[in-house]
């Protein structure tokens, strides 16, 4: 699902050159939560940007739902972004002026997919991460919790096949943080979802199927994380 060969970022600011990726290699099976971690300016935001193709790699290959993210165009790529990647951020990232409803909806009017259908599948997913009673409430008028559900939602909307989430739980206290990432376990292993998810929190890593840890752009660790069985 998810194949980085050898990925490199180099930025270049004047005369400086800083490596934020040295060269990683990766495969991500499809419905595999991984959790990435590492100090600040390990290159964790760098490769989370190269894999939901917001920049492009230096060099090494990266294909992701089976597209070589370096053979394609601009406007393919913003494309494959729209359909194929979901997205869920640390401050949320809702429109303020738009109910969660439309919240929901927004990815799906922006592809062009008719208002009836996308009302209908907005719904359902709202209902799904338990704001059924909340659909006509705008930002302001829900919890942090909440509104992380929201986008949650609205990154499912478009089935895609890798959903990124950066730091999505660093905004909110640990039981809502838990509640949000039992969502993504779920929406995984009911849609077959690959999510790759950074986080700072060892407890929320541990949500995920594996643990890769970045230090000065290289793996410097990747573990299976052991889940108990529920009896
Ligand atoms: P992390 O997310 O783990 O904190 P980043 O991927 O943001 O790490 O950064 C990796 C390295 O690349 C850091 O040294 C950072 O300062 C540098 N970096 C990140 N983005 C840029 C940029 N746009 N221009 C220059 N340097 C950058
Ligand atoms: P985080 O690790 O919380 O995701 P960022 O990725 O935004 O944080 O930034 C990580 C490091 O990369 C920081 O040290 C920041 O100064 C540096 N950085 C990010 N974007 C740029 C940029 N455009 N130019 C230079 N440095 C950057």
């Amino acid at each position: 699902m998810i194949e980085a060969v050898d990925v490199a970022k180099v930025y270049r600011r004047g005369r400086t050159e800083v490596r934020a990726l040295a060269g990683v290699s990766l495969t991500v099976p499809k419905g595999e939560f991984l959790s990435v971690m590492g100090p600040s300016g390990s290159g964790k935001s760098t490769l989370l940007n190269l894999l939901g193709a917001l920049d492009v790699a230096g060099s090494g290959s990266l294909r992701i739902d089976g597209r070589e993210l370096s053979r394609m165009k601009d406007d393919e790529l913003s494309a494959f972004r729209r359909e194929r990647l979901g997205f869920v951020f640390q401050f949320f990232n809702l429109m303020p002026t738009m109910t969660a409803l439309e919240n929901v909806m927004l990815p799906g009017l922006l592809s062009g997919r008719g208002q009836v259908e996308l009302r209908r599948r907005a719904e359902t997913l709202l209902e799904t991460v338990g704001l059924g009673g909340r659909t006509h409430h705008r930002p302001d008028e829900l919890s942090g919790g909440e509104m992380q559900r929201v986008a949650v939602a609205r990154a499912l909307l478009m089935e895609p096949a890798v959903l990124l989430a950066d730091e999505p739980t660093g905004n909110l206290d640990s039981r809502t943080g838990a509640e949000v990432l039992r969502m993504l376990r779920e929406a995984t292993r009911e849609r077959g979802l690959t999510v790759v998810m950074v986080t700072h929190d060892l407890k929320a890593a541990e949500v995920g199927d594996r643990i890769v840890r970045l230090a000065d752009g290289l793996i410097v660790g990747d573990e299976r994380v052991v889940h108990e069985q529920a009896a």
